[in-house]
């Protein structure tokens, strides 16, 4: 698979080994990498902006208000009241973003090639996925609207630990209930590949009893692994994709860079920011709210903030918040991803491995953006820096280290 070019001894440069990787992206194909993810920088304003639209029109045609009405006539009990509302709420806005869904999602994929799904299949598995948020959302915004009620000055408090508690409870469960509806989960195959795999979980005592290979280029040809569920239900899965379109030492590297986030308590690290930022946002929700809903209340017929109606006054102030805290989102995500990368080189010892993985993933991610570009909306390190870390690891701890040119056609190769 792989020409080793024989350099003079002691010649090895780390960034002649980083550019011989980087230089097979090129022409049409860094082109369309470039444009798919540089798009992706607009999708994350305008998709914000959309639902805020959407949220703007519950509100500019008193929908969220009869939302409530609606509520109203059928319970008394508060809790039914948001209950419904929200309900109806969760119905209603996913229908309102239909055209940018579809667009985003089934469209904008499979103009780039990446996705292998037709649209009915697409759909079908949209519903199961509205199926599941609308159990799970009239239960979180009940209990918010119930804190909100209890402690106007403090709920978003209280709701950020309720927030982690459905997050720990929903990453628990995900793999065992929810994962399994969209795609089949099987055990990897007894083999060489998996001894070498079972031996570097071993040297890092590292559970490796269950590996999951699951069914993911039914859906899309993006290669991918990753470690899933929490305690009991922790595991850690790559997708046939990986396992069928690469080699034995990428597949090693990934599975090293998996057991990093396992090892590293990534998923507490993941389940931390995540709540700094909710919890810093809900406070900002919990003062600006009520001054807008004051200010605007009575041409939405919203009558302040324990009013069910208010929802899409909440969810416009947090796609704003979301969206302003992308970039710090994005980077703290990327520490940890950058920490399992050191690791994962560690473990597998498979630097060529994992440069070669790292630039296979310019099929959805652009391969080398600017210092700022990767800061502001990369949740991975990019491909050349990934590169570069493989080089320098290769560089530290090989000895007599050699440039090694990718196959031309690697890239492509099924
Ligand atoms: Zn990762």
């Amino acid at each position: 698979m792989l020409d080793l070019l024989a350099t003079a001894a002691g010649g090895f440069d780390v960034e002649t080994a980083t550019r011989a990787y980087l230089d097979t992206l090129q022409g049409p194909a860094r082109a369309q990498s470039d444009a798919y993810f540089e798009g992706g920088y607009w999708l994350i304003l305008w998709g914000a902006l959309a639902s805020i639209l959407a949220d703007w029109l519950l509100l500019r045609f008193r929908l969220a208000a009869a939302f409530r009405n609606i509520g109203e006539r059928v319970s008394k009990r508060r809790w039914a009241v948001t209950g419904i509302t929200a309900l109806l709420y969760s119905i209603v806005a996913p229908i309102l973003l239909l055209p940018w869904t579809i667009y985003t999602e089934f469209f904008r994929e499979q103009q780039y090639s990446l996705m292998s799904q037709n649209f009915s299949t697409w759909a079908g598995e949209q519903l199961v996925g509205l199926a599941i948020e609308l159990i799970i959302a009239p239960l979180l915004i009940i209990a918010i609207y119930a804190l909100i009620r209890r402690a106007p000055k403090s709920w978003w408090l209280w709701a950020t630990g309720v927030i982690g508690v459905f997050m720990l409870v929903g990453m628990v469960l995900a793999p065992v209930f929810v994962s399994p509806l969209f795609n089949t989960y099987e055990e990897m195959e007894q083999g060489p590949l998996r001894d070498r795999i079972e031996a570097v979980a071993a040297k890092y005592d590292i559970p490796a009893e269950h590996i999951y290979v699951f069914d993911q280029s039914k859906q899309h040809k993006r290669i991918s692994a990753n470690v899933s569920g929490l305690g009991p239900t922790i595991r850690i899965s790559l997708n046939d994709n990986l396992l069928e379109r690469t080699s034995e030492e990428e597949i090693l590297a990934v599975m090293g860079h998996e057991m990093g986030h396992y090892k590293l308590d990534h998923v507490w690290w993941i389940v931390g920011i995540y709540l700094a930022i909710f919890g810093t946002g809900l406070f900002t929700i919990s003062r600006v709210a009520p001054r807008l809903i004051a200010r605007h209340g009575q041409k939405w017929d919203v009558r302040d903030i324990t009013d069910p109606a208010s929802l899409p006054v909440l969810t416009i102030l947090f796609s704003a918040w979301m969206l302003v805290m992308t970039p710090a989102t994005n980077s703290l995500v990327r520490w940890a991803e950058s920490e399992a990368d050191a690791f994962g080189l560690d473990a597998a010892q498979e630097p060529d491995g994992f440069a070669k993985v790292a630039m296979r993933l310019s099929e959805y991610r652009k391969i080398e953006p600017g210092l700022v570009e990767e800061m502001l909306f990369f949740d991975h390190p990019s491909g050349a820096t990934r590169v570069r870390m493989a080089m320098q690891w290769k560089a530290d701890n090989v000895t007599d280290p050699q440039v090694v040119i990718p196959e031309e056609g690697y890239l492509d190769a099924e």
